[in-house]
């Protein structure tokens, strides 16, 4: 018996599936279920945060629905997943309350955050949130350096110390039982599996979907989105060390390298999450949870906006708009920020302890790695 309904599922299916074996070249989850005979929970965990629901082994599968045996490894690792962002989180409270609401919590804290800020500038001079301001420094007219600095730092550091935490504890579950160290060519093979997101092609054709045309889609959009992200994140640490290191203050020219890094990045961020939302539109009903969707698409779409305000700052940062543009994308990166821990964003961090791990199986399988 497992913590879980679902987990006891998975382990009916990885029990089934180790006898057939039929679909092991398609991804990382069936090598990694042959190395085992038995399934516990932190096992389970891992399978599933290996999965990218391509849906190629349910559509390969001979056992899968009307057949008895009602095989769909793609739907219950994709249930299992989301269910393991919950498991993991810290502090636990705040799980479940994103898992339900996950997009209205994301817009309303966005919203708040944006009309404090707005609300703030208002009240300390009209002039100011309307007015046009170039030059250094021209942001931090609408809230002081010091200021925004303290709510985002503060922000920030939860953040780390959340995520931190919740990874510790995946690591430690999917880990051997006296805990498992990491050595440097696993770490090397999980950033370029992770990096190219290798195991998103369904064996080689792509994901499938309703029409059951395979397309690699879901992998480009990927794609755009985390580079996107990681292309922002880039932006905003050499942004601080240029106010920080060489006294240099925001806004910088277009073809400063915090610009042209947020400028690739919001493209990546507007073009990534368009095309994955819609790509969620065309995937077979019978692949996904409906109901556990919620979380994935909050993700999703906050990314969008954090992108997209981000763009219209760059755009009308000369004009009197700057004031309120800001404000609004200020609130959606803060608001980005703090729900990283409960949603989507965790499993990327948790795929990457999986693909490491799995590289480390590897090794050990190969002999080369002590246990
Ligand atoms: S998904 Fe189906 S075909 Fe693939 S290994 Fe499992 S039981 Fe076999
Ligand atoms: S859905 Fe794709 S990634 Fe997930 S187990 Fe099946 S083949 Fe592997």
């Amino acid at each position: 018996m497992h913590g879980t309904k679902i987990l006891d599922e998975a382990d009916r299916l990885m029990t089934v599936c180790n006898s057939c074996r039929y679909c092991e070249g398609l991804c990382a989850v069936f090598p990694a279920m042959e190395m085992r005979r038995a399934f516990s929970d932190g096992d389970l965990n891992y399978l599933a945060n290996l999965c990218h629901a391509c849906g190629a082994c349910y559509v390969d599968c001979q056992f899968s629905p009307p057949h008895e045996f009602n095989v769909n490894v793609p739907k219950t690792l994709a249930i299992a997943r989301a269910d393991s962002y919950a498991a993991y989180a810290w502090p636990r409270a705040f799980a479940g309350l994103f898992a339900r609401n996950g997009l209205a919590i994301s817009l309303i804290a966005a919203i708040s955050v944006a009309a404090f800020i707005f609300g703030f500038a208002a009240v300390n001079d009209h002039a100011v949130l309307y007015g046009i301001h170039t030059g250094p420094g021209a942001f931090y007219a609408l809230m002081p350096h010091n200021a925004m600095a303290l709510l985002f730092g503060a922000a920030f550091l939860y953040v780390i110390l959340a995520l931190a935490m919740s990874l510790r504890a995946f690591w430690r579950d999917i880990g051997e039982p006296v805990g498992m160290k990491a050595d440097a060519p696993s770490l090397w093979q999980a950033i370029r599996d992770a990096g190219e997101l290798r195991y998103l092609d369904g064996g080689g054709v792509g994901c499938f979907n309703d029409d059951d045309q395979p397309t690699d889609r879901r992998r480009l959009y990927h794609h755009f989105t985390l580079y996107g992200f990681l292309l922002c994140f880039a932006a905003t640490c050499v942004g601080t060390l240029y106010h920080y290191l060489l006294g240099r203050e925001a806004p910088y020219a277009w073809w400063d390298l915090p610009v042209v890094l947020g400028t690739l990045g919001g493209i990546g961020l507007f073009v990534g999450p368009i095309g994955l939302l819609a790509a969620k539109r065309q995937r077979d009903a019978v692949l996904v949870d409906e109901t556990r969707t919620g979380m994935d698409t909050a993700f999703t779409v906050m990314l969008l906006l954090t992108g997209v305000t981000g763009l219209a700052v760059l755009l009308w940062r000369d004009t009197n708009a700057m004031g309120p543009l800001l404000a609004l994308h200020l609130g959606f990166v803060f608001a980005l920020f703090i729900t990283l821990p409960y949603g989507k964003f965790v499993h990327g961090l948790y795929r990457f302890a999986a693909l490491v791990r799995y590289a480390r199986e590897r090794r050990m399988m190969a002999g080369g790695v002590a246990e």
